[in-house]
């Protein structure tokens, strides 16, 4: 907050200079200072918009912050004239000093990320800097495209569901891929699902499991093994639990994760999203803003090897679609956004009948329109510059969400599947196959897969996944392994195993377990816990030993501190009240 502290200082000494103007030359309505204040204040505000520019890439949203500001200059000018005491103009620039400040708490960590960070956050300032001479060839190594859309239900985008979502662009972008139809997230929130998806280790391995976790330097990541092979690496997205802070940007060179907190609460902010609604429509840069800025960078960096992670936020709550993509507007645009509502809800405190939950769902359903066709743009960059056939597309979402389907909404505190499954494609450089698999994967296997496509050396032993290569290169001795989910963030600490098309949940603070045949039952409503105590049995022991290597792993990486020992005394007891004395 470099600039922030010296738009203080700057607005102080003006204020100052104001009141012993005013003391000395009572009687004299000092010219220089009705020339000067204005001056200053709009050189400031010109520095704050190039800021804000280089910080966001957008200039139109720079030039509205300024515009605003300007006004403000004007009314301090216009007090001065009028009013010769110096109490107006003290106000007028302390108005104005409020209103730098909250613009810069706008521009947030981008801004930070500008002042203290490697390099241009964006690459927004550089763009185009593309030419149609062409690309020197990369040697081997292929662009590589992360995307990952937050809380987007697999059965919205994939398969034949009467609630699927028409999504051209993903459509077009899965019949280029390998698709995997029956990929699960091995946590039901956004940071221990994208740890794990960026790491190739389970949340037990990690420990991203609660608000404050940060990401252990002992673990390489995605980006980290990139970076070492030569690509330039970029993030660019929103999710507060992506910030800097949790070191989710270990192995980027450009990190741009706004901090929602710092988009959230600037004075600035809130005024513009209040008088400009069409211009600002959320305090929170959407998928059109996000995807701006992937497109800036892509171009910047189309000449050399690149890994770019995009992440966009829209399909999470609040449910705000631009109202184009809804077939009738919302009356209430906010009412199933406020946290309150949420909050509510969970707790059972409100119960919505059907025809406002079918409302949530087309709400929903809006945003994974809209963001379908903010990908397409991105999409059309890399098809536009060349990249898109040589690329290595993955596409993939942390996570999915409930609508009632057991009795709540949201996600993050059930491993039930319309929380758990989620799309996962890979379009392979020069789509050297295209196939649908149905195996059960997880997207734990998402790092080793991207390596092994790549053909970049790893140790396997030191992640918890597997590449999933085999599934297409060669199926038949492609193996189905059991998966895991763990590290809910409501309602107590809950595993999920699903083997052999069965899937057992257990809660570890109640010691209650449900099994479900996935086949016979994909929504999970008939527990056959009490016909079926032997395969019971066996998901508990496979989830006892997966805890067991989840920690042995952990020590060899050197992680400190034992973040799941609670957890596997609570499946140790779990198996011994079932009569097993140990799980060896
Ligand atoms: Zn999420």
């Amino acid at each position: 907050m470099l600039v922030c502290a010296a738009g203080f200082v700057l607005c102080a000494a003006l204020a100052a200079y104001a009141l012993a103007r005013s003391r000395s030359e009572r009687e004299d309505l000092a010219r220089t200072e009705l020339v000067l204040l204005p001056l200053a204040s709009f050189a400031l505000l010109g520095a704050l918009w190039f800021v804000e520019y280089r910080a966001v890439g957008s200039a139109a949203r720079a030039g509205g912050l300024l515009a605003g500001a300007l006004a403000g200059v004007c009314s301090l000018w216009v007090a001065r004239r009028f009013a010769p005491s110096f109490a107006l103009p003290l106000l007028g620039t302390l108005v104005l000093s409020l209103g730098a400040v909250s613009a810069l708490r706008e521009s947030g960590s981008a801004l930070h990320e500008w002042l203290n960070g490697p390099r241009d956050p964006g690459g927004a300032s550089k763009a185009p800097a593309v030419t149609s001479a062409p690309l020197p060839a990369a040697g081997d190594r292929p662009p590589v495209v992360l995307i990952t859309v937050d809380t987007l239900r697999a059965d919205r985008v994939l398969g034949d569901s009467p609630a699927r979502v028409p999504t051209p662009s993903l459509d077009a972008l899965a019949a280029d891929s390998v698709v995997f139809t029956q990929a699960r997230s091995a946590a039901p929130w956004t940071k221990p699902a994208l740890a794990t998806l960026l790491t190739g280790l389970s949340p037990l391995v990690h420990g991203m499991t609660n608000r404050r976790a940060r990401l252990p330097d002992e673990v390489e990541t995605l980006a980290e093994r990139l970076r070492a092979a030569g690509y330039k690496t970029g993030g660019v997205g929103l999710n507060a639990h992506l910030e800097r802070a949790f070191r989710f940007d270990q192995g980027f060179d450009d990190y741009a994760f706004p901090a929602r907190a710092d988009f959230g609460i600037g004075l600035g902010a809130r005024v513009l999203t209040r008088f400009f609604p069409t211009r600002y429509p959320g305090v929170f840069p959407n998928t059109t803003a996000i995807a701006e800025v992937a497109v800036a960078w892509i171009r910047a960096h189309a000449r050399e090897p690149f890994f770019l992670w995009l992440h966009v936020l829209d399909p999470h709550w609040p449910y705000e679609p631009p109202a184009e993509w809804l077939d009738e507007p919302e009356a209430e645009p906010r009412r199933w956004g406020e946290s309150e509502m949420v909050t509510a809800v969970q707790a059972g405190n409100t119960k919505p009948g059907q025809a406002e939950r079918e409302r949530v769902a087309e709400l929903y359903a809006g945003e994974v329109r809209y963001v379908d066709a903010e990908l397409a743009r991105v999409l059309a960059t890399l098809r536009e510059l060349d990249l898109y056939e040589r690329a290595l597309i993955v596409f993939a979402s942390d996570h999915g969400e409930e609508f009632w389907e057991h009795g709540r909404y949201e996600h993050g505190h059930t491993l039930y599947d319309e929380v758990l499954r989620v799309p996962l494609f890979f379009k392979l450089p020069g789509a050297d196959a295209r196939a649908t698999v149905d195996a059960a994967v997880s997207t734990e296997a998402l790092t080793p897969t991207v390596l092994d496509v790549l053909g970049l050396a790893y140790e396997p032993a030191r992640m918890s996944s597997r590449s999933l290569v085999p599934w297409w290169r060669t199926p038949a001795v492609a193996m189905t392994e059991a998966l895991f989910a763990s590290g809910t963030y409501y309602f107590g600490e809950k595993r999920a195993v699903v083997f052999d098309g069965t899937k057992l949940v257990l809660e570890l603070d109640t010691g209650r377990s449900e099994l479900f045949d996935l086949r016979q039952d994909p929504r999970e409503l008939h527990s056959l816990v009490a016909a079926l105590p032997a395969l019971q049995a066996e998901g508990l022991r496979l989830a006892a030993d997966w805890q067991a290597r989840c920690e042995g792993l952990r020590t060899e990486l050197g992680i400190q501190g034992d973040a799941t020992a609670d957890a596997g005394e609570g499946l140790e007891r779990m198996l011994q009240e079932l009569g097993y004395a140990g799980h060896e």
